[in-house]
């Protein structure tokens, strides 16, 4: 149960002074998703975007033009709209000994104004200060105060993200007031840490936070704001470093064999493992040999030859006489995977099969009675399907082939009820380390590195899609001297359907020049159109192949060199560099055009160039972070992990390392979460939610 004193923050916007029934619907609508209503520590982490600069100028004259300014003046004269003419504004002059300012109002409240305004009183006004005619004019004041309250207005006022239905004032009022309602929570965070950091309490931190004190404060690092976005970045490690300890508790078995298999592939190769393969193999088998869960990330681009790595592990358990299952995202992926394995495990003498939605009948029933009796030793599906659960004699072994979709952090929370598997999780999401650090918390990381010997470079050019003709004749010609070629279309808005068509269209309009060398590939084909279309390709009888982003993952055709990106405008940096890596896998070189319709907008631009000038995957991850942020690049919008509320991946490198080595010595001291500073780490988990872990250490 969430400590008491928190209720106060996860108590509804409405419970804020000035918060009713139909504001709070607008911060429900801002803040709140389906299950939850806005809460009042939602408005607590409300990050300030900028500050308005409110000090005020000794004088009129000295008051600034054209931004805000504050100043005090005696209010001279009212001048009401001339009679007849109701739309005109209502006038207010106010001076001092430097000059004056006309105050402007629309449809204005006259009898407020005179009682705000009274002739021949002093008043602090602050606004947008303008020259109108080479007058001093300001319309709608934003503050009009009593000299006697001029304490309560801030030199710098901050500036909230705001939703429709709700003013700056407003939104800063509300934000101020659930800030006040931070409780003052017991000291999570090592003593001598905080002093060596120079970090504030927490209540001190939102204070600050919320009270900046100059214009930097409110959009920069200030030690208020890394501090609350340390204690964010600390309650995710430890709640990972909990879920991993768990997963680890579930014991595992060891799994070791003689190297017999394995050595039998290896020598079946057509080629050298490279340096970061044979190091990643040894990873795994060293981790498989414990009687601890492995659970290993294996990060490599698109292109480095993490399957073979991934066969090497699953030779490894079927040596121990256990069996493997290689999962794939998409249907088309598990069918090459299998395709591609087959005859390397056949000739290690290994029984492989293929799994997935279309096998039916007599042909689905032995292969799930050959793997409930043991007779297949590794089996290829896709994820849906042993998420189904497809009974194992003995598994050893589950390889996850995420490729860029991402959805290993769930995957974690899941396993950690999970049976004693063993897991290899293979993505080609080139993570930032940084993020990889935040993310995976200790999950064992094997990285891919290098590209496998003997692969061109591949020559990227943008060019405008008013040139479509000169490209149809750049891929006529790359056909004609033997070469095959994607063909990419466009994403268009979100929908499968209209994707689809446009890829219909071109398929049409690229037959009418080259014929039946073209072929189509989309999510929406029937299984079996989508494997003699991609059989087609694959075997040459089709040269061009014309698809929607459905070989975005893991197609592979080594003598496919030519890739057209259509709308390539559209596409995220990562999607752009997932498509490529389909070609640059033979001997010939390569060539991607990513076909733009201009105007392009100035991130479209810049990331068009960074694919002119890199293909490196960790270059292209971080540039895509910074273009776009966190959640975009681990794909973690969609599938609905929280995203950092205040820390910032790309500034709080330091800090993430730190909370990192502090998660585990805390859990490694104080497992249970008993010691003093463990019960205050509770509630810290349970401020950034990422309680789920407290209910781990109850079941444990
Ligand atoms: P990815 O990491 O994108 O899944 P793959 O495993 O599909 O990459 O490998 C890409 C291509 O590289 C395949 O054709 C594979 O046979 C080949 N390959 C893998 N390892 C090597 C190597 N060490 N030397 C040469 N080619 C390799
Ligand atoms: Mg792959």
């Amino acid at each position: 149960m969430r400590p008491s004193i928190l209720d106060p923050l996860f108590a509804p916007t409405t419970t804020l002074g000035g918060v009713g029934p139909k504001l709070g619907k607008v911060l429900d609508r801002f803040l709140g998703d389906e299950t939850r209503p806005a809460r009042v520590v939602d408005l607590m982490f409300q990050l300030p975007t900028g500050a308005i600069d409110r000090r005020p100028s000794p004088t009129i004259a000295d008051a600034p033009i054209g931004d805000v300014a504050t100043f005090a003046a005696r209010v001279t004269e009212h001048r009401p709209a001339p009679a007849g003419k109701a739309k005109a504004p209502y006038r207010v002059l106010v001076e001092d000994e430097t000059g004056d300012v006309t105050l402007v109002f629309f449809h204005a409240d006259v009898r407020h104004l005179q009682q705000s305004l009274p002739i021949g009183a002093f008043r602090i006004i602050s606004g947008k200060l303008e020259l109108w005619e080479g007058m001093r004019q300001m319309a709608h004041p934003e503050r009009i105060l009593d000299p006697k309250l001029a304490d309560t207005l801030p030199a710098f006022e901050p500036v909230y993200p705001l939703t429709e239905g709700i003013g700056a004032r407003v939104m800063m009022r509300i934000v101020q007031a659930a800030a006040e309602r931070c409780p003052d929570v017991p000291e999570w965070q090592d003593a001598g840490f905080l002093a060596k950091a120079g970090f504030p309490g927490f209540r001190e931190a939102v204070e600050a936070l919320h009270h900046p004190a100059d214009r930097q404060a409110a959009e920069g690092d200030t030690v208020a704001r890394r501090r609350i976005g340390y204690d964010e970045l600390l309650a995710s490690q430890i709640a990972l470093a909990l879920v991993r300890r768990q997963q680890k508790k579930i014991a595992g078995r060891a799994t070791s064999g003689d190297g017999g298999i394995r050595f039998r592939i290896q020598s079946a190769l057509p080629f050298e493992l490279t340096e970061g393969q044979r190091k990643a193999i040894a990873d795994i088998h060293a981790d498989m040999a414990k009687p601890e869960r492995m659970l290993r990330l294996l990060q490599g681009d698109v292109g480095s030859g993490k399957t073979v790595v991934a066969l090497m592990a699953m030779a490894a358990a079927a040596e121990a006489g256990r069996q493997s299952v290689l999962m794939a995202p998409t249907e088309i992926l598990a069918r090459q995977h299998a395709e591609r394995l087959a005859p390397l495990a056949e000739q290690a003498g290994l029984k492989l099969a293929l799994l997935t939605g279309r096998e039916k009948g007599a042909g689905r029933r032995q292969v799930l009675e050959g793997l409930a009796s043991g007779a297949i030793d590794i089996a290829v599906g896709t994820h849906a399907l042993f998420q189904e659960g497809v009974a194992f004699h003995d598994l050893a072994l589950a390889v996850v082939d995420e490729q860029h979709r991402f959805g290993v952090h769930q995957r974690l929370m899941l396993g950690a009820k999970g049976e004693a598997v063993d897991v290899l999780v293979m993505t080609a999401t080139p993570i930032p380390r940084t993020l990889a650090l935040t993310w995976f918390g200790d999950m064992d990381v094997s990285i891919l590195s290098e590209k496998p010997a003997g692969r061109k470079p591949i020559v990227t050019r943008a060019i405008s899609s008013e040139r479509y003709d000169e490209v149809v004749g750049a891929i006529g010609r790359a056909v004609e001297s033997g070469a095959q070629a994607y063909w990419v279309c466009p994403l268009v808005q979100e929908s499968d359907t209209l994707d689809v068509a446009a890829a219909q269209e071109r398929y049409v309009a690229l037959r009418e020049v080259f014929g039946d060398k073209v072929g189509l590939l989309h999510g929406q084909m029937p299984g079996r159109d989508k494997d003699a279309a991609m059989a087609a390709f694959v075997e040459g009888r089709t040269r061009i192949l014309v698809s929607t982003t459905v070989i975005e993952v893991g197609v592979d055709v080594p003598n496919a060199s030519v890739m057209v990106i259509e709308h390539a405008e559209r596409f995220g940096l990562a999607q752009l560099h997932q498509l490529r890596g389909r070609i640059g896998r033979g001997s010939a070189a390569s060539t991607c055009l990513l076909l733009y319709k201009g105007p392009l907008g100035p991130i479209a631009e810049a990331r068009l160039t960074i694919m002119r000038e890199t293909d490196d995957g960790f270059r292209i991850a971080e540039e895509d972070l910074r273009l776009r942020g966190e959640g975009e690049v681990l794909g973690t919008k969609q599938s609905g992990s929280p995203d950092w509320r205040i820390a910032r991946p790309e500034t709080d490198g330091d800090l993430l390392a730190a909370a990192r080595d502090d998660a585990r010595l805390l859990i490694e001291r104080d497992p249970q979460l008993e010691t003093q500073r463990g019960q205050a780490i509770r509630v810290l988990l349970y401020l950034f939610e990422r309680d789920v872990a407290i209910r781990l250490l109850r079941a444990g």
